[in-house]
Protein backbone atom coordinates (compact mmCIF):
# COMPACT_ATOMS: atom_id res chain seq x y z
CA UNK A 1 0.00 0.00 0.00
CA UNK A 2 1.41 3.76 -0.66
CA UNK A 3 0.98 5.41 2.42
CA UNK A 4 2.36 8.90 0.55
CA UNK A 5 -1.33 10.11 0.46
CA UNK A 6 -2.75 9.16 3.01
CA UNK A 7 -4.16 11.89 4.68
CA UNK A 8 -4.16 13.94 1.65
CA UNK A 9 -7.64 15.44 0.84
CA UNK A 10 -6.91 17.43 -2.66
CA UNK A 11 -9.85 17.37 -4.58
CA UNK A 12 -12.64 17.18 -1.73
CA UNK A 13 -14.84 19.59 -0.40
CA UNK A 14 -15.55 19.65 3.07
CA UNK A 15 -18.57 22.01 5.14
CA UNK A 16 -17.61 23.05 8.59
CA UNK A 17 -20.40 24.25 10.45
CA UNK A 18 -19.67 26.89 13.24
CA UNK A 19 -16.30 28.07 11.69
CA UNK A 20 -16.14 31.46 11.70
CA UNK A 21 -14.05 30.97 14.44
CA UNK A 22 -13.24 28.84 17.37
CA UNK A 23 -12.53 25.06 17.21
CA UNK A 24 -14.17 25.03 13.37
CA UNK A 25 -11.82 27.45 12.23
CA UNK A 26 -9.20 25.82 13.18
CA UNK A 27 -10.38 22.50 11.48
CA UNK A 28 -11.13 24.25 8.45
CA UNK A 29 -7.56 26.19 8.16
CA UNK A 30 -6.22 22.45 8.88
CA UNK A 31 -8.30 20.70 6.00
CA UNK A 32 -7.34 22.96 4.09
CA UNK A 33 -3.79 23.40 4.32
CA UNK A 34 -4.53 19.69 3.55
CA UNK A 35 -6.11 20.09 -0.14
CA UNK A 36 -9.69 20.38 1.04
CA UNK A 37 -11.76 22.98 -0.73
CA UNK A 38 -13.81 24.46 2.34
CA UNK A 39 -17.14 25.95 2.89
CA UNK A 40 -17.00 27.75 5.81
CA UNK A 41 -20.37 28.45 8.09
CA UNK A 42 -22.26 30.85 10.48
CA UNK A 43 -25.23 32.22 11.74
CA UNK A 44 -23.66 36.16 10.86
CA UNK A 45 -23.31 36.85 6.88
CA UNK A 46 -20.63 38.96 7.20
CA UNK A 47 -18.26 37.46 9.57
CA UNK A 48 -18.51 34.58 7.76
CA UNK A 49 -17.93 35.69 4.51
CA UNK A 50 -14.90 37.63 6.19
CA UNK A 51 -13.60 34.34 7.59
CA UNK A 52 -13.89 32.42 3.73
CA UNK A 53 -12.27 35.82 2.51
CA UNK A 54 -8.99 35.49 5.57
CA UNK A 55 -8.73 32.00 4.54
CA UNK A 56 -8.90 32.52 0.59
CA UNK A 57 -6.37 35.40 1.65
CA UNK A 58 -3.88 32.69 2.92
CA UNK A 59 -4.07 31.28 -0.07
CA UNK A 60 -7.01 28.21 0.48
CA UNK A 61 -9.82 27.74 -1.54
CA UNK A 62 -12.96 28.67 0.60
CA UNK A 63 -16.61 29.85 0.07
CA UNK A 64 -19.25 31.00 2.77
CA UNK A 65 -22.39 29.78 3.39
CA UNK A 66 -24.30 31.73 6.10
CA UNK A 67 -26.96 29.57 7.76
CA UNK A 68 -28.84 28.76 11.04
CA UNK A 69 -28.13 24.92 11.50
CA UNK A 70 -31.24 24.69 13.46
CA UNK A 71 -33.14 26.03 10.69
CA UNK A 72 -34.72 22.95 8.36
CA UNK A 73 -35.54 25.21 5.64
CA UNK A 74 -32.29 27.11 5.81
CA UNK A 75 -30.18 23.80 5.87
CA UNK A 76 -32.03 22.17 2.82
CA UNK A 77 -31.72 25.41 0.64
CA UNK A 78 -28.09 25.72 1.47
CA UNK A 79 -27.77 22.30 -0.01
CA UNK A 80 -29.66 23.06 -2.82
CA UNK A 81 -27.46 26.69 -3.11
CA UNK A 82 -24.35 24.37 -3.25
CA UNK A 83 -26.01 21.57 -5.90
CA UNK A 84 -26.81 24.24 -8.10
CA UNK A 85 -23.51 25.62 -8.13
CA UNK A 86 -22.20 22.26 -8.73
CA UNK A 87 -20.31 21.55 -5.41
CA UNK A 88 -20.45 18.38 -3.67
CA UNK A 89 -19.78 17.91 0.02
CA UNK A 90 -17.36 14.73 0.86
CA UNK A 91 -16.74 15.73 4.29
CA UNK A 92 -19.29 16.97 6.49
CA UNK A 93 -17.99 18.52 9.49
CA UNK A 94 -20.78 19.22 12.30
CA UNK A 95 -18.88 21.64 14.95
CA UNK A 96 -21.21 24.61 15.45
CA UNK A 97 -22.67 24.46 19.20
CA UNK A 98 -23.54 26.43 22.05
CA UNK A 99 -22.96 26.83 25.51
CA UNK A 100 -25.69 27.31 28.33
CA UNK A 101 -24.84 27.57 32.57
CA UNK A 102 -27.48 27.31 34.56
CA UNK A 103 -28.95 24.91 37.46
CA UNK A 104 -31.41 22.86 36.13
CA UNK A 105 -34.77 23.96 37.83
CA UNK A 106 -34.09 27.31 36.74
CA UNK A 107 -33.83 26.65 33.09
CA UNK A 108 -36.73 26.98 30.77
CA UNK A 109 -37.83 24.96 28.08
CA UNK A 110 -37.06 27.55 25.28
CA UNK A 111 -33.47 27.38 26.65
CA UNK A 112 -33.38 23.31 26.86
CA UNK A 113 -34.72 23.32 23.32
CA UNK A 114 -31.52 25.77 22.43
CA UNK A 115 -29.26 24.03 23.39
CA UNK A 116 -30.43 20.65 21.65
CA UNK A 117 -31.44 21.80 18.72
CA UNK A 118 -27.72 23.81 17.58
CA UNK A 119 -25.42 21.37 19.68
CA UNK A 120 -27.61 18.33 18.50
CA UNK A 121 -30.67 18.25 15.51
CA UNK A 122 -28.58 20.81 13.57
CA UNK A 123 -25.81 17.32 13.26
CA UNK A 124 -28.98 15.14 11.87
CA UNK A 125 -30.47 17.80 9.88
CA UNK A 126 -26.82 18.37 7.82
CA UNK A 127 -25.75 14.72 8.09
CA UNK A 128 -29.47 13.86 6.44
CA UNK A 129 -28.86 16.49 3.46
CA UNK A 130 -25.02 15.51 3.20
CA UNK A 131 -25.91 11.81 3.55
CA UNK A 132 -28.75 11.94 0.51
CA UNK A 133 -26.00 13.47 -1.53
CA UNK A 134 -23.26 11.01 -0.32
CA UNK A 135 -25.02 7.69 -0.67
CA UNK A 136 -25.69 8.07 -4.24
CA UNK A 137 -21.80 8.61 -5.10
CA UNK A 138 -21.07 5.71 -2.82
CA UNK A 139 -18.18 8.13 -0.60
CA UNK A 140 -18.73 10.35 2.66
CA UNK A 141 -17.02 11.27 5.56
CA UNK A 142 -18.87 12.55 8.30
CA UNK A 143 -17.42 14.06 12.10
CA UNK A 144 -19.79 15.32 14.49
CA UNK A 145 -18.10 17.40 16.99
CA UNK A 146 -18.84 16.05 20.79
CA UNK A 147 -17.10 16.56 24.13
CA UNK A 148 -16.17 15.07 27.46
CA UNK A 149 -19.63 15.15 28.18
CA UNK A 150 -20.72 13.19 25.87
CA UNK A 151 -19.43 10.19 28.10
CA UNK A 152 -19.56 12.60 31.50
CA UNK A 153 -22.46 14.96 33.34
CA UNK A 154 -21.28 17.74 34.83
CA UNK A 155 -23.76 19.95 36.89
CA UNK A 156 -24.86 23.17 35.53
CA UNK A 157 -24.14 22.48 31.61
CA UNK A 158 -27.32 19.24 31.07
CA UNK A 159 -28.94 20.32 28.05
CA UNK A 160 -25.79 20.50 26.45
CA UNK A 161 -24.45 17.10 27.93
CA UNK A 162 -27.35 15.41 26.84
CA UNK A 163 -26.78 16.83 23.19
CA UNK A 164 -23.34 15.71 23.60
CA UNK A 165 -24.39 12.06 24.88
CA UNK A 166 -26.45 12.07 21.68
CA UNK A 167 -23.99 12.99 19.38
CA UNK A 168 -22.08 10.14 20.76
CA UNK A 169 -25.41 8.00 19.52
CA UNK A 170 -26.22 9.58 16.39
CA UNK A 171 -22.87 9.13 14.97
CA UNK A 172 -23.21 5.05 16.17
CA UNK A 173 -26.76 5.59 14.36
CA UNK A 174 -24.94 7.48 10.87
CA UNK A 175 -22.41 4.83 11.06
CA UNK A 176 -25.12 1.82 11.44
CA UNK A 177 -27.36 3.32 8.35
CA UNK A 178 -24.48 4.84 5.98
CA UNK A 179 -20.90 2.49 6.11
CA UNK A 180 -22.55 -0.08 3.85
CA UNK A 181 -22.65 3.22 1.63
CA UNK A 182 -19.28 3.77 1.46
CA UNK A 183 -20.03 6.55 4.17
CA UNK A 184 -17.84 6.74 7.28
CA UNK A 185 -19.21 8.84 10.18
CA UNK A 186 -17.42 9.62 13.71
CA UNK A 187 -17.10 11.91 16.27
CA UNK A 188 -14.66 13.84 18.47
CA UNK A 189 -14.54 14.52 21.96
CA UNK A 190 -12.63 17.96 22.84
CA UNK A 191 -11.32 18.21 26.33
CA UNK A 192 -11.36 21.78 27.84
CA UNK A 193 -10.20 23.98 24.94
CA UNK A 194 -8.88 27.83 24.34
CA UNK A 195 -12.23 29.19 22.40
CA UNK A 196 -14.59 31.87 23.02
CA UNK A 197 -16.93 29.38 24.22
CA UNK A 198 -14.82 29.37 27.49
CA UNK A 199 -13.59 33.12 27.70
CA UNK A 200 -15.33 33.18 31.40
CA UNK A 201 -14.13 29.73 32.58
CA UNK A 202 -10.11 30.54 31.33
CA UNK A 203 -10.45 33.84 33.09
CA UNK A 204 -11.91 32.76 36.10
CA UNK A 205 -8.96 31.52 38.35
CA UNK A 206 -10.24 28.70 40.47
CA UNK A 207 -11.67 27.24 37.10
CA UNK A 208 -8.65 27.77 34.99
CA UNK A 209 -6.75 25.95 38.03
CA UNK A 210 -9.35 23.09 37.99
CA UNK A 211 -8.91 22.45 34.38
CA UNK A 212 -4.87 22.06 34.78
CA UNK A 213 -5.29 20.33 38.06
CA UNK A 214 -7.61 17.69 36.46
CA UNK A 215 -5.93 16.97 33.11
CA UNK A 216 -3.35 15.10 32.64
CA UNK A 217 -1.50 17.12 30.15
CA UNK A 218 -1.87 19.96 33.05
CA UNK A 219 -2.99 22.54 30.66
CA UNK A 220 -5.84 23.87 28.24
CA UNK A 221 -5.96 22.65 24.71
CA UNK A 222 -5.53 24.73 21.58
CA UNK A 223 -7.81 24.52 18.76
CA UNK A 224 -4.87 23.48 16.34
CA UNK A 225 -4.78 20.59 18.41
CA UNK A 226 -7.91 18.86 16.62
CA UNK A 227 -6.49 19.21 13.38
CA UNK A 228 -4.31 15.96 12.85
CA UNK A 229 -7.38 13.81 14.51
CA UNK A 230 -9.95 15.51 11.96
CA UNK A 231 -7.91 14.96 8.86
CA UNK A 232 -7.73 11.37 9.71
CA UNK A 233 -11.24 11.38 10.39
CA UNK A 234 -11.80 13.08 6.96
CA UNK A 235 -9.46 11.27 5.03
CA UNK A 236 -8.45 7.54 3.26
CA UNK A 237 -6.10 6.49 6.55
CA UNK A 238 -9.73 6.19 8.43
CA UNK A 239 -11.87 4.17 5.64
CA UNK A 240 -12.44 1.53 7.83
CA UNK A 241 -13.18 3.61 11.17
CA UNK A 242 -16.75 4.42 11.57
CA UNK A 243 -18.83 4.94 14.79
CA UNK A 244 -16.05 5.86 16.83
CA UNK A 245 -15.84 8.92 19.32
CA UNK A 246 -12.31 10.11 19.76
CA UNK A 247 -11.67 11.97 22.69
CA UNK A 248 -8.92 14.87 22.14
CA UNK A 249 -8.56 16.17 25.51
CA UNK A 250 -4.96 16.09 27.38
CA UNK A 251 -5.87 12.93 29.08
CA UNK A 252 -9.11 14.08 30.87
CA UNK A 253 -11.30 11.20 29.99
CA UNK A 254 -9.43 8.68 31.14
CA UNK A 255 -8.37 9.74 34.74
CA UNK A 256 -10.41 10.40 38.00
P1 LIG B 1 -17.18 29.08 19.64
O1 LIG B 1 -18.25 29.70 20.49
O2 LIG B 1 -15.81 29.61 19.72
O3 LIG B 1 -17.65 29.08 18.10
C1 LIG B 1 -18.92 28.57 17.77
C2 LIG B 1 -19.13 28.63 16.28
O4 LIG B 1 -20.42 28.08 15.99
C3 LIG B 1 -19.11 30.03 15.73
O5 LIG B 1 -18.57 30.00 14.42
C4 LIG B 1 -20.59 30.39 15.69
O6 LIG B 1 -20.81 31.42 14.76
C5 LIG B 1 -21.19 29.06 15.27
N1 LIG B 1 -22.60 28.87 15.59
C6 LIG B 1 -23.18 28.88 16.80
N2 LIG B 1 -24.50 28.67 16.68
C7 LIG B 1 -24.75 28.50 15.37
C8 LIG B 1 -25.91 28.24 14.61
N3 LIG B 1 -27.12 28.10 15.18
N4 LIG B 1 -25.80 28.13 13.26
C9 LIG B 1 -24.60 28.27 12.67
N5 LIG B 1 -23.46 28.50 13.33
C10 LIG B 1 -23.54 28.62 14.66
O7 LIG B 1 -17.24 27.54 20.03
P2 LIG B 1 -16.05 26.44 20.02
O8 LIG B 1 -15.20 26.60 18.85
O9 LIG B 1 -15.45 26.42 21.37
O10 LIG B 1 -16.91 25.11 19.90
C11 LIG B 1 -17.10 24.44 18.68
C12 LIG B 1 -17.73 23.07 18.95
O11 LIG B 1 -16.87 22.33 19.81
C13 LIG B 1 -19.08 23.15 19.67
O12 LIG B 1 -19.91 22.11 19.21
C14 LIG B 1 -18.70 22.89 21.11
O13 LIG B 1 -19.76 22.37 21.86
C15 LIG B 1 -17.59 21.88 20.94
N6 LIG B 1 -16.69 21.76 22.06
C16 LIG B 1 -15.95 22.84 22.49
C17 LIG B 1 -15.09 22.68 23.55
C18 LIG B 1 -14.23 23.80 24.06
O14 LIG B 1 -13.57 23.61 25.08
N7 LIG B 1 -14.20 24.94 23.41
C19 LIG B 1 -14.96 21.39 24.27
C20 LIG B 1 -15.78 20.35 23.73
C21 LIG B 1 -16.60 20.54 22.67
P3 LIG B 1 -21.99 32.53 14.95
O15 LIG B 1 -22.09 32.80 16.43
O16 LIG B 1 -21.53 33.70 14.16
O17 LIG B 1 -23.19 31.89 14.38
Amino acid sequence: MDTSNLFDLTGRTALITGSTRGLGRAIAEGMGQAGAALIINGRNPEATEAAAQELRDAGLSARAASFDVTDEAAVEAAFRELDADGVEVDILVNNAGIQHRQPMVELSLADWQRVIDTNLTSAFLLGREAARRMIPRKQGKIINIGSLTSDLARATVTPYTVAKGGIKMLTKGMAAEWSAHGIQANAIGPGYMLTDMNEALVSNPEFDAWVKGRTPAGRWGRPDELIGTAIYLASNASNYVSGQLIFVDGGMISVL
